[in-house]
């Protein structure tokens, strides 16, 4: 089943004086159910596209499907909307708010998600059961991306994009947080993407998705991982 869906997708920053193709044609499809890592060198187009298909940016041309839904038919209104709606999303920075508790950030959320879990709940699903009442000052690096996980999937969306998740932990922490990626992905059939240069992720993703200059040069399928399709 697939859930994304890009037909030639080219996105073009017009500096002025150069015109940049962060991607440069790109076709794809994401399967419901997927843990996707999207690799490739720095300034390839992979953040480019995961914020295309958050509905956080729009495309210079091509076309992008969310299931039946043409994300480039929104507007910025309706692309909020999806957002709210299906994406979790997870940055290499935390932002979680400093005077608040974990639990306190996750509520956050799940106060005006229609369907929320439990802060608690969340919180317990990665790891940080005992850490409800903690300020991000009193938590390492790894426990507050964990605590930004929680987050991000305590209104049960359906797809958990993720920009960089590891990017500022070290390799040890860093793959500990890649195991709750799928963990999740396990438990709830979250479909998830993930771009990040911890090698861990290659056992652990059903694909790797690896990108070149705004396009993508190569898939490869981990045998190793039963795939939904
Ligand atoms: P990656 O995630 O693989 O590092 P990006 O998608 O961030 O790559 O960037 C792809 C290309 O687009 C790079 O050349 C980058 O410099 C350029 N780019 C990204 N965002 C902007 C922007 N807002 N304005 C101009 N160029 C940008
Ligand atoms: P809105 O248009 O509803 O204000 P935003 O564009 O501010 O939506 O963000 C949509 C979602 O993506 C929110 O959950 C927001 O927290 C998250 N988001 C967007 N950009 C970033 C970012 N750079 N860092 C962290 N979270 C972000």
């Amino acid at each position: 089943e697939v859930i994304f869906r890009t037909e030639d997708i080219t996105k073009v920053y017009d500096t002025g004086e150069v015109k940049v193709y962060a991607l440069a044609g790109v076709s794809l499809e994401l399967y419901a159910g997927e843990l996707a890592v999207l690799l490739g060198p720095s300034g390839s187009g992979k953040s480019t596209l995961l914020n295309i298909l958050g509905g956080l940016d729009h495309v210079t041309d091509g076309r992008v499907w969310f299931r039946d839904l043409e994300l480039t038919d929104l507007n910025d209104r309706g692309l909020t909307r999806f957002r709210r709606d299906h994406v979790g999303f997870v940055f290499q920075f935390y932002n979680l708010v400093p005077s608040l508790t974990a639990q306190e950030n996750v509520q956050l959320v799940t106060d005006v998600a229609p369907d929320p879990m439990p802060a608690a709940e969340a919180l317990d699903l990665v790891g940080l059961g005992h850490r409800l009442d903690h300020f991000p000052s009193e938590m390492s690096g790894g426990e507050q991306q964990r605590v930004a996980i929680a987050r991000a999937i305590a209104k049960r969306p359906e797809v958990l994009l993720c920009d960089e998740p590891t990017g500022a932990l070290d390799s040890k922490t860093g793959v500990q947080v890649l195991e709750v990626l799928k963990t999740i992905n396990d438990q709830f059939g979250t479909t998830t993407a993930v771009i990040t240069h911890n090698a861990a992720i290659q056992q652990m993703a059903h694909r790797v998705i690896q990108f070149q200059d705004g396009k993508i040069n190569e898939v490869h399928v981990n045998e190793t991982r039963i795939a939904p399709h």
